[in-house]
């Protein structure tokens, strides 16, 4: 009698834990042509264990097997349009894989001499001077890890800069359309976060604002295009009132991918403001990393950026720790330096031209979307989108799990908070008008189903190996199921 069978490989599969099999190993190493050392003796025993408490015994194979067939459970861009808005999942050209994986960049280390490292020296600082040229910044650091890290990193950089001035200030005034991590990175950076409502065209208010602001304002930390996919028509107003007090302006740009070759933050009053090298410069990214956020400034914050700098003599690149007013180390070494040869693969590519139809294409396609959905559901704000578009919707939950059954990636779901029912949709500039069709016509039949036949849309998906979860248990009671 056959005791078990594996499901279908898409369908099920065990933990690594529940395959392991006593003696299995992934590996064979040659036999040892060294004498043996004591690892006690060299490291010391407490240090030593004798071995990995229930560690899976697996093959090499089965190893392989367990996480390809977990990896075709994923939705991935390169099965289709990831439309999840504020992320920007877009196709990354593979020629930047190739670039990442040249021999000498791949296998570089940080710990490699000054001497033999010039060519990774000047990747850095050829990606800091473009960078600066698109954002019209004066100085970029590439140190921080992620957005929310370039956040921090900014943050710091204005406490530094009016403290040195002699008065660090209190509060930082943060929009309430803005992603969660803007007020969590000013209370880190230990201010008090005041929240400034946006009006009815979905934009910050001005005559709000300026009510706001007083000497104990340190800054406005404000997305543009904000998360709305609405750019701040008052910006520069919004930038003459912050610096009348002596505030500065704080841009969050994980949205530049609908400014670049366009418009500069640095020509519109901003001081510093982050970039999300893995959601506009092509790496792929979700799943945790790595990323990359590095900070632009103007020239009065330039003194006060991460330790260490890149500088340029005649004997070549070096870096530079002599630097009394830096806030010091954000993160071992100097970024994620794979990320950060990706980023600048991509923007040579493209080119100042590239870069800008780029942009222009994916503004094109968030308002090509916004255009066909119009009828079948409410858009949130009337002001024009950039790159993506927000609609409402009671069954917006409901809505983006029928959308898996229809072979697509949900749209964000309820963000930004400010919007009731939030459908938020970014294509990016990577899709094809045929696929963006195909998500038209998702949408509009599933607008029917739910007036038609609600029971189909409030219980989907119906074609993926879990349906719908119950998201409240899950999180309050989880059940984990490799237990000893
Ligand atoms: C993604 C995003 C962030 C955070 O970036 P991480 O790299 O995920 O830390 C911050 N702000 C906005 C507007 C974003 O879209």
């Amino acid at each position: 009698m056959i005791t078990k069978v594996r499901q279908h490989p898409t369908q099920n599969e065990s933990l690594l834990f529940e395959t392991s099999s006593p003696g299995k190993i992934g590996y064979q190493l040659p036999a040892l042509d060294v004498p043996p050392v004591d690892p006690s003796e060299v490291l010391g025993a407490e240090y030593v264990r004798e071995e990995i408490p229930d560690f899976p015994e697996v093959s090499e194979v089965d190893v392989i097997r367990h996480f390809t067939r977990l990896s075709t459970w994923n939705y991935a861009i390169d099965l289709g349009l990831y439309p999840l808005g504020s992320c920007t999942m877009k196709y990354n050209p593979r020629v930047n894989e190739a670039v990442a994986r040249t021999e000498g960049l791949m296998w570089i280390h940080p710990y490699q001499p000054d001497a033999l490292s010039q060519g990774a020296f000047a990747i850095l600082a050829e990606l800091e001077r473009v960078l600066a040229e698109i954002t019209g910044m004066d100085a970029v650091t590439l140190q921080p890890a992620a957005g929310a890290h370039g956040e921090l990193t900014g943050i710091l950089l204005v406490r530094a800069l009016l403290e040195a001035q002699g008065n660090p200030r209190k509060r930082v005034i943060v929009p309430d359309s803005a992603h969660g991590t803007n007020p969590a990175s000013v209370r880190m950076a230990g201010y008090e976060v005041v929240n400034v409502a946006s009006n009815d065209r979905g934009m910050l208010d001005t005559e709000a604002l300026a009510r706001m602001v007083d000497d104990d304002v340190a800054a406005i930390m404000i997305t543009n295009p904000n998360t709305l996919g609405v750019f701040e028509e008052h910006i520069i107003e919004v930038a003459r009132i912050l610096h009348s007090k002596g505030a500065l302006v704080y841009m969050d740009g994980a949205n530049l991918n609908a400014l670049a070759g366009i418009s500069r933050p640095g020509d519109y009053g901003v001081d510093l403001m982050h970039l999300n090298l893995h959601k506009t410069f092509s790496t792929p990214h979700g799943g945790g990393g790595p990323g990359s956020g590095p900070v632009a400034v103007k020239k009065p914050l330039e003194p006060f950026l991460p330790l260490p700098r890149l500088q340029h003599a005649s004997s070549g690149w070096s870096w530079n720790y002599d630097r009394p007013h830096s806030i010091g180390r954000v993160r071992a070494f100097y970024g994620n330096f794979g990320v950060l040869v990706r980023a600048l693969a991509y923007i040579m590519a493209h080119g100042g031209n590239g870069l800008r139809r780029a942009t222009l294409d994916a503004l094109l396609n968030a308002n090509y979307l916004r255009k066909l959905l119009e009828t079948d559901y409410e858009i949130a704000y009337s002001a024009p989108s950039m790159h993506e578009c927000v609609f409402r919707h009671a069954a917006t939950g409901a809505i983006a799990k029928r959308l898996i059954d229809y072979g697509f990636h949900p749209y964000t779901v309820s963000f930004p908070l400010i919007v009731h029912g939030a459908m938020m949709i970014e294509p990016t500039e990577t899709e094809s008008k045929q696929e963006l069709d195909l998500f038209v016509d998702a949408l509009i039949s599933i607008a029917q189903e739910v007036k038609e036949n609600p029971e189909l849309v409030q219980t989907a998906p119906h074609s993926t190996r879990t349906n719908k979860v119950d998201e409240v248990a899950a999180a309050r009671k989880p059940i984990l199921k490799w237990t000893r």
